[in-house]
């Protein structure tokens, strides 16, 4: 894939404004986890209190400085996003027990086989600067989501299950939490693994997931402005609009939170227009008019064209 491309037809300009709602968002981060320690909430709690203010406040700017008007979620939109959101969190309530306590066992039986390394490990992560072991915690973790994404782009069995998230005609934070919830499992699977093998502590694990969470949120969000010099570090809207482009040869930038191996395996996409002229699935392909409840739960499988009276009953 040529990983600089020219502008679209059609496609928007650069904008030269700065995107300062996604980096003041980043900025509120160390305050927010600073009182979430303070007040000693529990990791959900956090993670799901950060979600949501995140998300109203992306949501409120994208009212005041939408990227493109013809992108802003409609209360449709939002109540079918809702649905994916709470159909997502339910199964990652059922699988979360299961996957932490087996995850802790792991861990504990990890560093008891290997004794002396694992205190080596944990050594290792207390004597790196705080920040670097974020940064080195996040990188590591995307590693897998990364090649999980561009698996799901090129398999079938795995498209079926993704295929949900790239169904809308716009990009927008709502839109962000579109995503089935096997889909939402393996990225957390992917994530989780390696952190638990690598002994990272479980506080840098909580805020790695924070700011992957926000990054999520920020890179589906339809608001105005640029990352400027930040944008090729950085994972943002600017980038991933590209992702969900129809022309397969702009759809690279498989990495949503840090476009780093997107640049060490050549799948990064970083045109100078500001973002796609059309984004769904790839032109062409056999597209289900609406998202019903069973797209939700058994995956967006195409269907055959039918007539339009007799299409999408099931919601
Ligand atoms: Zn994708």
């Amino acid at each position: 894939m040529n990983p600089l491309l020219t502008s679209a037809p059609g496609a928007q300009r650069r904008p030269e404004a700065l995107n300062w709602p996604h980096l003041l968002m980043l900025l509120a981060l160390p305050p927010y986890a600073w009182l979430c320690a303070r007040w000693a909430w529990p990791a959900e709690l956090s993670l799901a209190l950060g979600t949501l203010l995140g998300l109203g406040w992306l949501m409120a700017w994208e009212r005041l400085r939408p990227g493109r008007a013809d992108w802003q979620a409609s209360a449709a939109d939002m109540r079918r996003d809702a649905s994916s959101l709470g159909l997502a969190s339910l199964t990652d309530l059922a699988f979360s027990l299961l996957i932490t306590t087996s995850a802790l066992i792991v861990q504990q039986q990890e560093l008891s086989w290997r004794g002396a390394q694992g205190a080596a490990l944990r050594s290792f992560w207390q004597a790196l600067p705080w920040p670097v072991a974020l940064l080195l915690v996040i990188a590591l973790g995307e590693f897998l989501p990364y090649w999980l994404h561009r698996w799901a782009h090129a398999w079938p069995s795995l498209w079926r299950w993704h295929a949900v998230h790239h169904w809308p005609t716009a990009v927008n934070a709502s839109n962000s939490v579109l995503v089935h919830p096997f889909n939402v499992l393996w990225n957390k699977l992917g994530r989780l693994l390696p952190a638990v093998f690598l002994a990272v502590p479980a506080e840098l694990m909580l805020w790695a997931a924070l700011f992957i969470q926000m990054q999520e949120l920020a890179a589906h969000a339809n608001v105005a402005g640029s990352l400027r010099g930040l944008r090729g570090l950085l994972g943002g809207a600017e980038l991933h609009r590209w992702h969900h482009s129809v022309v397969l040869d702009e759809a690279g930038n498989f990495g949503t939170v840090l476009p780093w191996w997107d640049w060490v395996f050549g799948s990064l996409v970083w045109p100078q227009a500001a973002g796609p002229a059309a984004v769904g699935w790839a032109e062409g392909a056999p597209r289900p008019s609406r998202l019903g409840w069973s797209a939700l739960i058994l995956g967006a499988v195409p269907r055959p064209a039918q007539p339009a009276a007799a299409e999408d009953q099931d919601d």
